[in-house]
C-alpha cells in the first residue's frame, strides 16, 4: 500500500533537530505556506487535502501521481476499443436530460463520420458539463469505452471528461498525458490536476536542489524544477502507447530523493546516538552463572551469539541500542533477562516493558522464578496497582532499592524515576511508538545526576529479512535468533471451512484427553481494553455461548476478553497457566505472547480476519514445551479469495521469515514495518521491499556524505539540512537523543 506523505509543516524543521543554529525558516519560504494561497482552495477543499496529507504548496507539488492516463492515442469512434480508457473526437448530435427526480440523467450523443457512442452524466455530475454539450458542439471526451447496457452494438462512456474544442481546431488541447493522483472524497481529478498545474506555475521554480551533487550525477538524475514539471505534465513524442505502470523518467528523481532522506536520516540518528555517553556494563559474572544453573535447559547456540553481542554492546560506553528478534518461542526472554543482569550486578536498575498486563504478569512470575533465589530486588507496575502499592514502589524506585521494574505503559508515566537507570528492555517494541521508547529511556537522566543514557534492547517476534531491518531500522543494530529449541516441533496446521468446526471441537477434545491445553481464539470487533462497554459482534458472542455451553461443557473453560476487568483476567490466565482450566477461550489477540508449555491445541475462529504474522504469532502459542502440537483456523463464511490464500500461506509455511517476506508482500513495507510508529516518514514515491537494493546503495551515499560533513553545516547542502528537518519532523531527534 502507497502511504502519503505525512504531515510535517516546516516550521518542525526545529534547531534542536540539528545540533544548534536557528536560521530561519528556510529559502523557500511559498512552498511552506499553506494550500489555501491556491485560487480554488477554501476551507472544505484545504480539509480533504489535509486527509491526503497535503497542507503545504509543497506538499502537494510532490503528491505522487499514480499513474498516468494517455490521451493522445485518437481513433475515429467507431475504431476505439472497449474496456480502454479512449480519447473520443466528435460533434454532439443532441443533448438532453431525461428522468425523474432523483434519477435524472444527462446524456449527449457524439458522432464522427465513423459512428457514434453515447456519455452519460447521473447525480448531478453534469453540472458544469451540460451547458457546454450543446448540439452542434466539437468535444473531446475521455473516458473508459462500455456497451451500452440497452442498446445492442451501442457504445457508452461514463461520466468522461470533456474539452470543448474549438471550431477548426485539430490538435488537441495539451497535455495529452495527465496524472492519476491519490484522490478522496471533496476532490476530483479535474481538480487536484488544476491545484498542481498552480503550484507548478507559482513555485516549481523555487524548489530547491535538496539532492547533493554527487548523488544526481551518479543516478544521472535531471534537475528539482525539471524533474517536478515532467512528474506532473509530461510530454511525450509519438504515439507508442505507454506500458502498464509507465511513469515519466523523471519520477525516479523523487524516490531518489525520498529514499536518500530516509537513510541520510538514519544515519544521523545513528551519529546522534553514538554521541551520546553511556554506561559501560562488564558481563555479570556471579548472578547470570547462578541464575544458568537453575534452568531445565541449555541455551541454544543462536541464543549464545545473541547474547554474546549484547554483552560486547554492554561494554560499551556508548549507549547500547540493539534490536533483538526471533521467531515465536525461540527463547527471547531469558537472553534479555541475562542482559539485565548484567546491569543489576552493577547495581544498575533496568526496566522491562510489556505492550499488555498479562504479558507484564508473565514476566513478573518469571521474574519471581528467576531472580527470586537470587535475591534482587524487583516489582511488577501496572495500571491495576492499588495506589500505596504504587507509592511504595516508586519510592523504592528513586532511592534506588528496586533493582529491576517490569510493566506496562505504566512504566512511563510521569513520576516514575530511576536512581540508576541502566537498561530498558522493550518486548514486542512495535507495540510502542519512538517516542514512548525515547521517554523511558530518558528516565534514568537527571536522578543521580548522571546524564547517561541506558542501554536499550528492544524486540520483536515479527523477525523481518535482514536487509530490510538494516535499511529501516537501520539505527538498530541486529540479533537474530534464527533457531528454535531442540525438540520443538513444528504445530501441525489444519485449514477447515466454518461449516467444518466440528472437526475442530473433535480435535479439541482429544488434545485435552491426552493431557494438554487449549486456546480458542475468536476475533471479536472490541473497544479498547480500557473501555467498560463490550460491543461484541453477535455472532462471535454467541458462538462464545455455544462453545461455553454446548460444546465444550464437559471441560473447564475460561474466558478472556478485552473489557474484563484486568483482575479477573489475571485470575482466569493464572488458572490456565496453572492447569486448572484446559481451555481458554480469548476474544482478544492481544496476548501474544503467552508462554503456556502444556499447551497443544489451538483453533482461530474466522482466522481469514488476522493478518499472517498475527496468525503466525498465534500459533506459536502452542507446542512450546516439546510436545506436539496443532492449530485449526476456521475460515469464515465470507472469507474471500485473498483471505483463503493467506490462509494457505500460513498453513504451508512455518518460519517466521518466510512469513514476514509473504506478510510484506500483501500489505507492503510501510503497513508491516510500522514506519510511522518507528517514527521515520511515510513514502509517496519509494516501495521500501522494491527499492532495497537502491536504499542500501544510497546509505553508502548518506554515509559518506556525514563523515564529510558531519553537521551538514557546509552551504552547499544547506537546502538538505532544510529538506531533512523538514520531511522528518520531530522524528529526527526523538530516538537518538532521547
Ligand atoms: P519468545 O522468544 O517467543 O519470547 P520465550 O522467551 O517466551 O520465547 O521462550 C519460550 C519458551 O522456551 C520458554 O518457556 C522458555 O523457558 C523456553 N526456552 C528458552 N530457551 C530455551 C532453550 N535453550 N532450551 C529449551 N527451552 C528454552
Ligand atoms: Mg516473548
Amino acid at each position: 500500500m502507497r502511504l502519503t506523505r505525512a504531515h510535517q509543516p516546516a516550521q518542525q524543521a526545529r534547531d534542536y533537530s540539528f545540533g544548534g543554529g536557528t536560521e530561519p525558516p528556510g529559502p523557500d519560504r511559498a512552498l511552506a505556506q499553506p494550500v489555501t494561497v491556491l485560487r480554488g482552495v477554501g476551507e472544505r477543499r484545504a480539509q480533504a487535502l489535509a486527509r491526503l496529507g497535503i497542507t503545504t504548496v509543497e506538499d502537494l507539488l510532490l503528491h505522487a501521481p499514480l499513474r498516468y492516463e494517455d490521451r493522445r492515442l485518437r481513433l475515429p469512434i467507431a475504431a476505439l476499443p472497449l474496456g480502454a480508457s479512449v480519447t473520443a473526437v466528435g460533434r454532439i448530435g443532441n443533448a438532453s436530460f431525461s428522468g425523474r427526480w432523483g434519477r435524472r440523467r444527462f446524456s449527449a450523443r457524439v458522432e464522427d463520420e465513423s459512428g457514434w457512442l453515447e456519455a452519460v452524466w447521473l447525480n448531478g455530475a453534469w453540472r458544469g458539463v451540460a451547458a457546454k454539450l450543446a448540439p452542434g458542439a466539437r468535444v473531446a471526451l475521455y473516458g473508459k469505452l462500455e456497451a451500452h447496457p440497452r442498446r445492442p452494438g451501442g457504445r457508452l462512456l461514463f461520466h468522461p471528461d470533456v474539452e470543448l474544442l474549438k471550431e477548426g481546431d485539430e490538435e488537441l488541447p495539451q497535455p495529452a498525458i495527465l496524472p492519476v493522483y491519490p484522490c478522496g472524497a471533496g476532490l476530483s481529478q479535474r481538480l487536484l490536476r488544476g491545484l498542481v498545474r498552480q503550484a507548478l506555475a507559482r513555485c516549481a521554480a523555487l524548489l530547491p536542489e535538496v539532492l547533493p551533487e554527487g548523488v544526481r550525477a551518479a543516478y544521472d538524475l535531471p534537475g528539482a524544477t525539471e524533474a517536478l514539471w515532467q512528474l506532473h505534465a509530461p510530454a511525450l513524442a509519438g504515439e507508442e502507447p505507454l506500458g502498464e505502470g509507465w511513469r515519466p523518467a523523471a519520477a525516479r528523481r523523487f524516490l531518489i530523493e525520498e529514499l536518500f532522506l530516509l537513510v541520510l536520516g538514519i544515519c544521523w540518528r545513528k551519529r546522534l546516538r553514538q554521541g551520546e555517553p553511556g554506561i559501560s556494563l562488564p558481563p555479570s559474572t556471579r548472578l547470570a552463572p547462578a541464575l544458568l544453573d537453575r534452568l531445565p535447559f541449555r541455551l541454544t547456540p543462536a541464543q549464545e551469539r545473541a547474547r554474546a553481542e549484547i554483552e560486547a554492546d554492554l561494554r560499551q560506553p556508548r549507549p547500547m541500542h540493539r534490536l533483538l528478534q526471533g521467531e515465536v518461542g525461540s527463547g527471547k526472554t531469558i537472553v534479555a533477562m541475562l542482559a539485565m543482569l548484567a546491569a543489576l550486578e552493577q547495581g544498575m536498575q533496568a526496566a522491562l516493558l510489556a505492550p499488555t498486563e498479562v504479558l507484564a504478569e508473565q514476566y513478573a512470575r518469571r521474574l519471581e522464578e528467576w531472580l527470586g533465589p537470587l535475591e534482587v530486588p524487583h516489582a511488577l507496575l501496572t495500571g491495576g496497582v492499588p495506589a500505596p502499592q504504587r507509592r511504595r514502589i516508586l519510592r523504592q524506585l528513586a532511592s534506588g532499592a528496586c533493582l529491576l521494574l517490569a510493566g506496562t505503559h505504566a512504566l512511563l508515566e510521569e513520576d516514575v524515576e530511576f536512581a540508576r537507570l541502566g537498561l530498558v528492555v522493550i518486548d514486542e517494541q512495535h507495540r510502542f511508538g519512538v517516542a514512548q521508547r525515547a521517554r523511558l529511556a530518558r528516565k534514568g537522566r537527571g536522578a543521580g545526576g548522571a546524564a547517561r543514557l541506558p542501554h536499550l534492547l528492544v524486540m520483536t517476534a515479527t523477525p523481518i529479512p535482514r536487509s530490510l531491518a538494516l535499511t529501516v531500522y537501520g539505527d538498530l543494530d541486529i540479533s537474530s535468533i534464527d533457531a528454535l529449541p531442540p525438540g520443538r516441533l513444528v504445530p501441525e496446521t489444519i485449514l477447515l471451512p466454518a461449516s467444518h468446526q466440528s472437526k475442530a471441537w473433535l480435535r479439541l477434545h482429544r488434545a485435552v484427553a491426552a493431557g494438554g491445553q487449549a486456546y480458542v481464539v475468536c476475533p471479536l470487533r472490541e473497544e479498547p481494553a480500557e473501555a467498560r462497554s463490550p460491543r461484541h459482534s453477535a455472532a462471535a458472542r454467541q458462538l462464545v455461548e455455544h462453545l461455553r455451553g454446548v460444546v465444550l461443557r464437559d471441560l473447564r473453560v475460561g474466558l478472556l476478553h478485552g473489557s474484563q476487568p484486568s483482575s479477573e483476567k489475571l485470575a482466569t490466565l493464572h488458572a490456565f497457566q496453572e492447569g486448572r482450566l484446559q481451555v481458554l477461550v480469548s476474544t482478544t489477540v492481544v496476548e501474544v505472547g503467552l508462554d503456556v508449555a502444556n499447551a497443544t491445541f489451538m483453533a482461530i475462529v474466522d482466522a481469514d480476519r488476522f493478518g499472517l504474522a498475527q496468525l503466525h504469532q498465534l500459533r506459536g502459542r502452542v507446542a512450546r514445551g516439546g510436545r506436539r502440537g496443532v492449530c485449526v483456523a476456521l475460515a469464515s463464511e465470507e472469507a474471500g479469495v485473498e483471505g483463503r490464500q493467506r490462509l494457505a500461506t500460513f498453513a504451508r509455511c512455518s518460519d517466521g521469515f518466510a512469513i514476514a517476506e509473504h506478510d510484506l508482500a500483501l500489505r507492503g513495507a510501510g503497513e508491516v514495518l510500522g514506519l510511522r510508529q518507528a517514527g521515520l516518514p511515510a513514502l509517496g514515491f519509494a516501495d521500501l521491499r522494491r527499492d532495497l537494493t537502491l536504499a542500501r546503495d544510497l546509505r553508502g551515499c548518506a554515509e559518506g556524505l556525514l563523515a564529510r560533513d558531519p553537521s551538514l553545516s557546509s552551504p552547499q547542502h544547506a537546502a538538505l539540512r532544510e529538506a531533512l528537518g523538514r520531511r522528518w519532523g520531530d522524528g529526527l531527534a526523538a530516538l537518538g537523543s532521547g
